[in-house]
């Protein structure tokens, strides 16, 4: 029997970390003073091998989990990741093998990714501007080799890509139109991001959020928009097509729009821990279970027990009280992924 959470929301959406390490330093998740030479990321055996990813997936899957989406930190840094998603798009039940990337080194792994069942993937781009890119991605990196990956990526048949971007007031926020521009007339759809309080470590304020709404004006003044509907119930992003036919584009609004009554996503850290909620505390640990020697059916009921009391439904206590509902300790942006 699928469980149903206490709000009544079934368990539809993986979202899987595979590391906790990053090839970028984007102040809003990994902040480069932070995470320095010297950070101390998790060590190898502290992270779920494949045999462990395969088998927690396919206990996720049992309970109703049809959309599994790889993040990371950077997903494409661990080592032979294309084993791992061949071995992913073996599981009957898996509709939808998705992957998150900053699309660095996606030019390179586009090919096998392809080949080894990825469905598509997503990637962060948060500017075009060199210098933008540079402030955002917090490295000495220019956007081209991004766009090449993007290239690379359609090319091998994982398009059209959804292309991500987190606008900050007083940052990127004359990114959009100029991401926008660029999109148009190509299958690729931008989602613009508004900026969240995930994680501890991003100095988030409301003051430095770019609502959804103002978005789409902003790109709407200059190519007219046309609202479209979800694609499916509990879609996060909400759908625009130019009115000229050249595409489409998305905003993200969980600060001003929160869609938790849809919300049908867990997460897995690297290091195994389930989190029902990007605005969780540290998760329940599983890694534990899956090592000392529990049966399948008892892993699957730490998380069948797990959904089924979840409650979450921060955004929308966020948009209650217009502000962070919760101090103190929560999952870090850069161990879930988004
Ligand atoms: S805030 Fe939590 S419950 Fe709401 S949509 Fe995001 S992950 Fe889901």
């Amino acid at each position: 029997m699928e469980p149903l959470d206490a709000l009544g929301r079934p368990l539809r959406d993986l979202r899987l970390s595979v590391t906790d390490r990053c090839n970028f330093r984007c102040p809003y998740c990994m902040p480069a003073e932070l995470f320095g030479e010297r950070y101390a990321f998790l060590p190898r055996p502290e992270i779920l091998s494949f045999e462990e990813i395969e088998r927690l997936v396919r206990l996720f899957v049992e309970l109703g989990v049809r959309k599994l989406r790889i993040t990371g930190g950077e997903p494409l840094i661990r080592a032979e990741l294309p084993r791992l998603i061949e071995r992913l798009a073996r599981i009957d039940g898996i509709e939808d093998l998705a992957l998150t990337s900053n699309g660095f080194l996606l030019a390179r792994h586009a090919v096998a990714l392809a080949d080894a069942g990825l469905s598509r993937v997503t990637v962060s781009l948060d500017a075009l501007d060199p210098e933008v890119f540079k402030t955002m991605s917090g490295s000495p990196h220019e956007p081209e080799r991004v766009l090449e990956g993007i290239a690379a990526a359609a090319d091998a048949g994982l398009g059209p890509l959804k292309i991500n971007c987190v606008v900050q007031q007083g940052v990127n926020e004359d990114e959009v139109l100029r991401l926008a521009e660029h999109f148009r007339g190509t299958p690729h759809i931008v989602r613009f991001i508004e900026f969240m309080d995930v994680g501890t470590r991003n100095r988030w304020d409301l003051d430095r959020v770019v609502r959804a709404g103002d978005i789409v004006e902003r790109i709407g003044q200059r190519y007219p928009l046309e609202p479209l509907d979800a694609n499916y119930p509990g879609e996060v992003a909400r759908r625009y097509r130019y009115a000229d036919g050249q595409g489409e584009v998305g905003v993200i609004a969980s600060v001003t729009q929160p869609f938790c009554r849809g919300c049908t996503r867990a997460r897995v850290t690297a290091e195994g821990r389930l989190v029902t909620c990007l605005f969780s505390d540290a998760g329940v640990d599983l890694k534990g279970p899956l090592r000392d020697g529990r049966s399948d059916e008892a892993v699957r009921d730490i998380v069948r027990g797990v959904w089924s009391t979840r409650s979450d439904r921060y955004s929308e206590e966020r948009a209650g009280v217009g502000g962070p509902v919760r101090s103190g300790r929560r999952i870090e942006m850069y161990q879930v992924g988004g």
